[in-house]
């Protein structure tokens, strides 16, 4: 079961104005958008890889009370 045929899809997120694109992420991890080669219109060209689905199962952290 080799799946090495082409990058994964996935989506990039500009954190700077909030852009979504689709995007490749390559073997080492890097986030390339698809059809933008200069980076964000805003400027930013770093992206960072946006959750695709949305978990709603978060685990709301516990507040421990150590008081006692
Ligand atoms: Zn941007």
């Amino acid at each position: 079961m080799s799946r090495t045929n082409g990058p994964d899809r996935t989506i990039a997120h500009c954190p700077s104005c909030g852009s979504i694109y689709a995007a490749e992420r390559g073997p080492d991890g890097t986030i390339e958008p698809i059809g933008i080669s200069n980076g964000c219109p805003c400027g930013h060209t770093d992206f960072v890889e946006a959750e695709v689905e949305l978990e709603t199962e978060f685990d709301e952290p516990e507040v421990l009370d150590d008081s006692a």
